[in-house]
């Protein structure tokens, strides 16, 4: 007979937990745990927050629930990889390895349960901004975040309408979003090129001034509460009784539970214990320009809803991010994308100077149906999945983190995490 008294007082005891990865998923599960009581080591193979939580746009999108590919956005994708300035490209030399991936990716636009994945998705972007203030708070880094309304622009009226429908959806459940015309929206953002004529102002959102700071505060706090980083690659994983076993380039960890939240690079993480999930990369780029001009400045992050690219104030200049390359993990930053994206942001705003410009490429980690997965292992109950957060780990990952630590601590997490099982994909 399974004694549930014993259960539930084994499952609050303290634990030993490894969690693979420092990225902002990593990182904020790291710091709950630690916060807990448990007593977590977090691994990386490079320091903490440099991979994709490095350089990106910095919103926290609460309302960008909808999956990322729809019937709208399916119907623009031969236009967007034809034009070279396009948000959408592909290395046609990884075709042959996506294309599955790429065909599950664009049919489920078209599934039945469209609207209930973005549902799903939307408990986990919805609180976002709330959940990083008090995040902030507790690691004293409340300056790094600022609360704000966001826009999206677009050139035409045309532009406008095929966003009409997602900006419905996000009405229907309570997100404030208003139509703006050129007028209004070159007194709201002067420095805007006078071609963007059209927008929709999403209210009540928040972004963050410098994405890797946010990261290194909570790292800090971690390791404040006693929290331990290993800098190695791990290199297989296996399981001894009730014991995971981490093999990395130096040495074995050992501990009572497992996360795996190494980003787009989970899949191969998992790989060593015969599961293999269909994980792939969307990569997106940034270009950052640090020497602004008063005239060029804009007070909110702004979308090009047409090219699907953000400009984002941060502390140390503007922001440009966007772009989605389907390339795989191991080809280089192109820079053919990133001066794309240089020329998008020249016309956006422009006398806009780049000559000091740095230029980044991150790897989203994506699953086709745009869910992430957060649960337990198909083959260990002390085994955990953090990873596939595609455009919204930064939004995301406060909520993940709640999740994860009510699963090692033996709660139910406050929302339904159903849609978030790895078992989906098997
Ligand atoms: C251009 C761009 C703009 C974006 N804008 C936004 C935005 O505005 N808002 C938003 O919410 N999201 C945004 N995103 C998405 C967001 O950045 C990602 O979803 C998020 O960073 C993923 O976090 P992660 O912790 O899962 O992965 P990562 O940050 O990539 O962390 C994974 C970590 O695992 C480590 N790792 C990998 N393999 C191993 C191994 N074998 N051993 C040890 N360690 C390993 C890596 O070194 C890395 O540090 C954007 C992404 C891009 C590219």
């Amino acid at each position: 007979m399974v004694d549930i008294a014993a259960q539930s007082k084994e499952s609050r005891q303290a634990k030993s937990v490894t969690v693979i990865g420092a990225g902002i998923i990593g990182v904020l599960i790291a710091l709950q745990l630690q916060r807990e009581g448990h007593r977590v080591t977090l691994i990386d193979k490079d320091q903490p927050g440099s991979g994709c939580s490095f350089g990106n746009a910095g919103i926290l999108a609460r309302s960008s629930f909808a999956p990322l590919s729809s019937p709208s956005s399916i119907k623009q994708v031969p236009s967007w990889l034809l034009n070279p300035n396009g948000p959408l490209s592909i290395c046609w030399g990884y075709l042959y390895k996506i294309l599955p991936w790429l065909t599950r990716y664009l049919m489920a636009g078209f599934r039945s349960d469209y609207q209930q994945r973005g549902e799903a998705l939307q408990q986990l972007t919805d609180n976002s901004v709330q959940l990083y203030e008090s995040l902030c708070t507790f690691a004293d880094c409340r300056e790094l975040i600022e609360k704000i309304d966001y826009l999206q622009v677009y050139r035409s009226e045309k532009g406008l309408l095929k966003c009409e429908a997602d900006m419905q959806w996000r009405r229907a459940l309570g997100y404030s979003v208003d139509r703006l015309d050129a007028q209004a929206l070159q007194r709201l953002e002067p420095a805007l090129a006078e071609s963007f004529k059209y927008a929709h102002l999403i209210r009540d959102h928040g972004f963050v001034k410098d994405p890797k700071a946010l990261l290194s505060a909570f790292y800090d706090k971690f390791c404040a509460l006693g929290g331990e980083f290993v800098q190695a690659k791990v290199k297989t994983i296996e399981y001894h009784q009730q014991q995971c076993l981490v093999f990395n380039d130096k040495e074995t960890l050992y501990s009572d539970k497992l996360v795996v939240a190494a980003g787009a690079f989970s899949a191969r993480v998992i790989s060593s214990t015969g599961i293999h999930i269909p994980l792939e990369t969307e990569r997106g780029y940034h270009v950052n320009c640090a020497q602004i001009d008063a005239e060029l400045q804009v007070s909110r992050p702004i979308m090009d809803g047409d090219l699907k690219y953000f400009v984002t104030p941060m502390n140390h200049g503007l922001r440009f991010a966007g772009l989605v390359e389907f390339g795989g993990l191991d080809a280089p930053l192109n820079m053919d994308r990133a001066k794309t994206l240089e020329k998008n942001a020249q016309q956006m705003l422009p006398g806009l100077n780049t000559q000091d410009a740095s230029y980044w490429m991150g790897f989203r980690p994506t699953l086709a149906d745009s869910m992430p997965v957060i649960s337990h292992a198909p083959d260990n109950p002390n085994v955990l999945y953090a990873f596939g957060h595609q455009h919204l780990g930064l939004t995301c990952a406060p909520m993940t983190a709640n999740i994860v630590s009510d699963l090692i601590s033996g709660r139910t997490p406050a929302i339904d995490i159903s849609r978030f099982d790895v078992q989906r994909l098997l």
